[in-house]
């Protein structure tokens, strides 16, 4: 992180420092130029005071004005006489002075020239028979850009300076409070809080995760305690009587109902153990839902209850629609219908009824028996929550629902329940319907 900001720092003030150098370095020299221009003109123009022949020596004309390089041609563009002693006599053919000769108004300025690396201003006068031309020099932009070098140079040490200063900083001062939280987040039971309104977001989502970790421990502190304590109770029935048999002081007539009660709890047991492995395996479903047709689905489901309606005489009536589709698992709707049925058979009165209606993507399955009451209702999604419990009477382990709430919980479908003690309950989901395309 420390890295990125330096560099990023650097990049910045790097750029904004060069552009700045470059600019100014512009604006300088053209600053420059404009003042030597103006310069030239207010020379040129007193060039009129003075009595001008072709007998005048240039460096008469230099003194008088104060410091301008003079040349003096005649018409044909020849030196007559210069300042810059090297070019009397040669002819300048250049466009400039070609058009400075040949100029109606006798007053021309000229673009720079270039020489050597310096650089030179021209303007040019011209009278009857002489062109007299006036030379400043200008210092180059490179000349003036080398000279403000050695400042740049410092400028950028300062500035690499200044950034790994300000990275320092912004990491000590931005990454402090971050650690402060991250150490407060660890195994601390209390809410961690923060005074900087930017790390709130932060604080809040380690709480909340915070608070999801200890629910989940307490979630699976309880269910591990749910189970032991739900397993003990088979396991000691199983062990007296083994027991009882082993020490050969159980009565021969009383051997056939222990094997049984023996063979029932070893029966409650596994089955159990099946519910609790179905519940667990929900949480790591890895087959992606596919399109399952529910209706015939839950018809083969209904079937199979039919020897376990004869104890109390009970009837299912079906009103299945046709080839209703939903995505999901053949294991899962099965599961479904398994445990709300299942409950319906359990938890009805002789003689009673169970109706079974899936009507588009809503499944209910009502039944006339001893219903649950109001309080109950609350809890009956809880696992190992069984209303018999506290009649001291159990036929289930409070896996069922919890088992559907799940399922459906996971697959976004909606559950309900709606019951009246001593008339019947009713449960109902909402399948999510399949998109048609
Ligand atoms: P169990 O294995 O005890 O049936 P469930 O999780 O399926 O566990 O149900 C939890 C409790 O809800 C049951 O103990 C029962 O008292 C109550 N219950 C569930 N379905 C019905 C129903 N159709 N009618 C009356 N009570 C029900």
């Amino acid at each position: 992180m420390s890295k990125r900001i330096l560099l990023t720092s650097l990049a910045i003030t790097l750029f904004i420092l060069l552009f700045f150098a470059f600019t100014s370095n512009e604006v300088y020299y053209a600053q420059l130029e404009g003042d030597l221009t103006s310069d030239l003109v207010k020379q040129i123009e007193m060039l009129d005071q003075l009595e001008l022949n072709d007998s005048t020596a240039a460096d008469d004309i230099a003194d008088s004005l104060k410091g301008a390089d003079v040349t003096i041609y005649d018409l044909n563009g020849t030196v007559t006489d210069s300042t810059f002693p090297d070019i009397i006599g040669s002819t300048d053919d250049s466009s400039d002075i070609k058009s400075a000769l040949s100029a109606t108004d006798n007053f021309l300025y000229t673009a720079p020239s270039s020489n050597d690396g310096r650089i030179y201003l021209h303007i040019c006068r011209r009278y009857d028979d002489i062109l007299v031309r006036l030379t400043g020099e200008l210092v180059s932009r490179s000349r003036m850009f080398l000279t403000v070098m050695p400042t740049l140079v410092v400028f950028i040490l300062i500035d690499v300076l200044l950034c790994l200063l300000f990275t320092w900083m912004s990491t000590y001062f931005v990454l402090k409070p971050v650690k402060e939280l991250a150490i407060n987040a660890i195994g601390n039971d209390k809410q961690v809080k923060t005074k900087y309104s930017e790390l709130k977001p932060i604080a809040d989502v380690i709480n909340w995760k915070n608070e999801y970790v200890r629910a989940a421990q307490q979630s699976k502190d309880e269910f591990i305690s749910n189970v032991t304590h739900e397993m003990n109770t088979p396991l000691t029935s199983i062990r007296g009587f083994a027991e009882l048999i082993a020490s050969g002081n159980m009565p021969n007539d009383k051997m056939i109902s222990a094997g049984k009660t023996i063979k029932t709890q070893s029966d409650r047991l596994s089955a159990m153990i099946k519910q609790i492995l179905n519940y667990s395996a929900i949480d790591d479903d890895t087959v992606t839902p596919y399109d399952v047709n529910i209706s015939k689905l839950i018809e083969e489901a209904l079937n199979n209850y039919t020897p376990m309606l004869k104890d109390k005489n009970l009837s299912i009536l079906k009103y299945i629609d046709d080839d209703v589709i939903i995505k999901s698992t053949q294991e899962r709707i099965t599961e479904i219908v398994d445990n709300l049925v299942s409950n319906a058979i359990k938890y009805n009165k002789q003689n009673g009824k169970i109706i079974v209606t899936l009507r588009g993507n809503v499944l209910t399955v009502e039944d006339t028996g001893i219903g649950i009451s109001n309080n109950e209702l609350t809890h009956i999604f809880s696992r190992f929550y069984t209303v018999d419990k506290s009649h001291g009477e159990s036929v289930g382990f409070g896996l069922g629902l919890p088992i559907v709430k799940k399922i459906c919980d996971r697959s976004g479908w909606t559950l309900n329940v709606d019951s009246v003690q001593g008339e019947g309950t009713t449960f109902k989901i909402v399948f999510e319907m399949k998109k048609k395309n």
